[in-house]
């Protein structure tokens, strides 16, 4: 049987699209409309004809049925865009679980009312004394958002509106009082809305070596005779990968189609871009998370209008609302970016393979360390391999790497966080002006305090979490911005002797500019690209060589080109091993990949070091040999072993609730609801509910119920009948 109703949107440019209008389904047109159908409605009192998109098909009437008005025909112009779109919000609403509002907020660029042609800055005309003055005022009196404010004013001296009710989290009603009082004033700027410039197009600047043409070629053949794929472009690190999505690009463009890139917010540097630019000109067009939703919808309506053909951008670019879109590539894909972290909590590789499937086009996906999901596929022919082994450019090698076993360190004595054979390397560049990369996987000064006499460690007290020593002297809560002095004494057991422990990236700046007082060096992280624009700025300074080491997080490690960089040291590699999660394997191997690549991508060879104190795990080892085959056998062999995706599916339940005891309740009730679904099927797993790897956040305490099963659909099942029953505790589901 046909559904009876239709629920319809009439205008999705409009700032809502929650405002749906319900229809009634002629018998002659009963099992041919399709959610994202154009159809034409009778509207209004005058029930003027008007257009309206189905976004959802019901056998519920919202209201007397006898007064439901029937849809008047379908709109026969095609498939849009838009229509298309409609279709994969629904796609993801399921595939998800969200509500069908929330699927098309993400998949479709809504207007703003106002347009916001503006940049608002927060300013003061207070003293730098007078700042420091409100900042204890509202210390004393316990106005965190305040004090983070002024504290924030006594550093800049002015700060972006954006970044206040951003990242300060301060809320328009913390800043009226303010305004009120004359302490601060909010400055309005003219912006620029178009983001894209003029620029000389200087077509392909290189020859795609044998490699490159090979996959290029391979991708061209197919794509000339109909052929439709998702590809695996697997490449070591600069094995010239950009490269051949450009050549891919050429071929797709020839043919009147339009391309989709993905490239992680963090690699969209100014480097990259221009690139594309420079290619393809202002066919061009990027969006970044930066751009005000004005700015965005701009340049999603140039997209539909087929003023661009070109659309690159974090992982939102997907839903670009392309209607002749003819490939979609995503790099890096592994990326964890990739996903969602809003409901739907969609993975942008799955979409794009949706997106591409119902609009006919193909999908690249590359990666110098491809997921384990995506590389399975590979090997077992649903995706097509394309392997490029060498690096692009002429005598570029890959770094020779070695392993520095940090127990033997201690034992003869260094207690340094590096090594006698880094600290070598380091100097030898010094004396040769070469550069230097420093990776760590951490942040903050020293990983958290602790009492040598009980053990225990200095904890949020909202949050299960341990405190941040930060140089200001404080410890910081990263999680909910708790922030207090370092006490004297333990709280636990009242004893003298609490100390830091452990490395971040602020401790190595000083180490390092102690060790080496004439070396220039410049740290990235967190806290010093937090500003707009810093994480490029001191990227730019250092590819500049306006600094001998560069010292950093995660952030270092993704696709940058540093030609003068000869050594990367790997301060602390277990660092990211210790996570609770069965991905950490997975994730070390591709950071220290990743790392290892940014070495000797110049002329000069480069050198890596890597420091640990496991030197024996499989991560490590293959990491350094840059051995991503034999990495993938050995995680599988685990994840199989385990019971793991991508062998098996897992649903993921996050329960969180104030309180434990409904928590605990409403956890033993999910598990009876699951354990049905296991009677007939042996396959089922269950396991928990577990307290998360943080128990409790700002007060909300959370545990964590894992299902898994062989059979995706089962899982997707059960995720809809536990969706119905209502729990008096917050549920957040995850499906791999
Ligand atoms: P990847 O994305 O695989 O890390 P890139 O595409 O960024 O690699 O290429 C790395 C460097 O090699 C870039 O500077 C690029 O301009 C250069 N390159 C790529 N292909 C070639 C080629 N065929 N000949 C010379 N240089 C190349
Ligand atoms: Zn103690
Ligand atoms: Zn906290």
């Amino acid at each position: 049987m046909a559904e009876e109703f239709a629920n319809i949107i009439i205008d999705i440019s409009h700032e809502k699209v929650d405002r749906t209008f319900q229809y009634r389904i002629p018998d002659a047109l009963k099992g041919r409309i399709r959610v994202g159908e154009l159809v034409n409605i009778p509207f209004g009192t005058g029930n003027r004809l008007r257009k309206g998109y189905v976004v959802e098909l019901t056998d519920t009437a919202e209201y007397d049925s006898s007064r439901i008005k029937e849809i008047a025909g379908i709109e026969t112009k095609g498939v849009s865009a838009k229509a298309q779109l409609i279709e994969l919000a629904w796609w993801m609403k399921e595939r998800y679980g969200s509500t069908m509002n929330q699927a098309l907020k993400t998949v479709l660029p809504v207007k703003e009312k106002i347009r916001q042609e503006e940049r608002k800055i927060i300013r003061t005309s207070l003293t730098k004394e007078e700042l420091e003055n409100r900042r204890l005022e509202a210390e004393r009196k316990h106005y965190k958002a305040r004090e983070r404010l002024f504290s924030a004013l006594v550093d800049m001296g002015k700060v972006p509106y954006e970044l206040a009710t951003g990242h300060l989290n301060l809320t328009a009603s913390t800043l009226k009082p303010l305004i009120d009082r004359g302490d601060i004033y909010v400055e309005r700027l003219a912006v620029y809305r178009n983001p894209v410039t003029e620029y000389e197009i200087c077509g392909k600047e290189v020859e795609l070596n044998e490699e490159q043409k090979k996959a290029a070629d391979c991708f061209k053949e197919d794509y000339r005779r109909g052929k439709r794929e998702t590809y695996l472009l697997h490449g070591i690190t600069g094995s010239g990968k950009t490269e051949v999505y450009m050549e891919m690009m050429e071929q797709v463009l020839q043919e009147g189609k339009q391309v989709i890139v993905l490239i992680p917010e963090i690699s969209l540097t100014y480097q990259t871009v221009m690139r594309f630019y420079k290619r393809f000109g202002n066919q061009v067009s990027v969006i970044n998370s930066r751009l005000s939703k004005g700015e965005r919808y701009d340049q999603f309506e140039r997209a539909e209008k087929g003023e661009i053909q070109i659309m690159i951008g974090p992982r939102s670019a997907l839903f670009t609302p392309f209607s002749r879109l003819g490939l979609i590539i995503i790099d890096e894909e592994q990326e964890a970016a990739y996903k969602s972290e809003i409901t739907p909590r969609y993975h942008a590789r799955e979409v794009a393979a949706k997106r591409a499937y119902m609009a006919e086009a193909s999908l690249v996906l590359g990666s110098a360390t491809p997921s384990l999901e995506s590389y399975e596929k590979a090997l077992t022919g649903e995706y097509r391999l394309l392997t490029l082994s060498g690096r692009a450019k002429k005598d570029s090698v890959l770094a020779d790497t070695e392993i520095v076993d940090l127990r033997e360190e201690l034992k003869s004595g260094n207690r340094s966080i590096f090594s006698r054979r880094l600290q070598e390397l380091i100097e030898e560049r010094l004396n040769r002006r070469e550069q230097t990369i420093l990776f760590i996987n951490r942040r903050g000064y020293a990983n958290f305090m602790s009492c040598r006499s009980c053990g225990k460690a200095l904890k949020c007290p909202h949050c299960d979490v341990s405190l941040t020593l930060h140089r200001n002297g404080n410890l910081k809560c990263h999680y909910c911005g708790f922030e207090m002095r370092v006490p004297q004494s333990c709280p636990s057991c009242r004893s003298p002797y609490i100390a830091g422990f452990g490395t971040g990236t602020q401790k190595i700046e000083e180490i390092t500019k102690k060790m080496y007082p004439m070396a220039r060096v410049l740290r990235m992280d967190m806290d010093t690209t937090s500003k707009k624009g810093g994480h490029e700025e001191i990227l730019s300074a250092f590819s500049r060589g306006e600094a001998d080491i560069l010292i950093g997080t995660q952030m270092i490690v993704k696709g940058h080109d540093f030609p003068n960089v000869t050594l990367v040291g790997i301060v602390a590699a277990d660092l990211s091993l210790h996570a609770p999660d069965f991905t950490c394997g997975e994730r070390t191997f591709q950071l220290l990949t990743q790392a290892a690549g940014r070495a000797g991508r110049g002329k000069r060879p480069g050198h890596v070091v890597i420091q640990t104190y496991m030197p024996d795990h499989y991560s490590i080892q293959y990491a350094a040999e840059q051995n991503y085959e034999k990495f993938y056998e050995t995680e599988m062999a685990y994840r199989k072993m385990l019971h793991f995706p991508p062998y098996r599916k897992m649903l993921m339940v996050q329960l969180s609730s104030p309180e434990e005891e409904k928590l605990s309740r409403a956890g033993d009730r999910l598990r009876s609801e699951t354990e049905p679904f296991g009677t007939q099927e042996k396959e089922l797993e269950i396991i928990g509910p577990v307290e998360a790897s943080i128990y409790k956040v700002n007060d909300i305490y959370r545990k964590i119920l894992y299902i898994k099963h062989g059979n995706y659909d089962i899982l997707l099942k059960i995720r809809k009948h536990l969706e119905k029953l209502d729990l008096p505790v917050q549920l957040q589901y995850d499906l791999q």
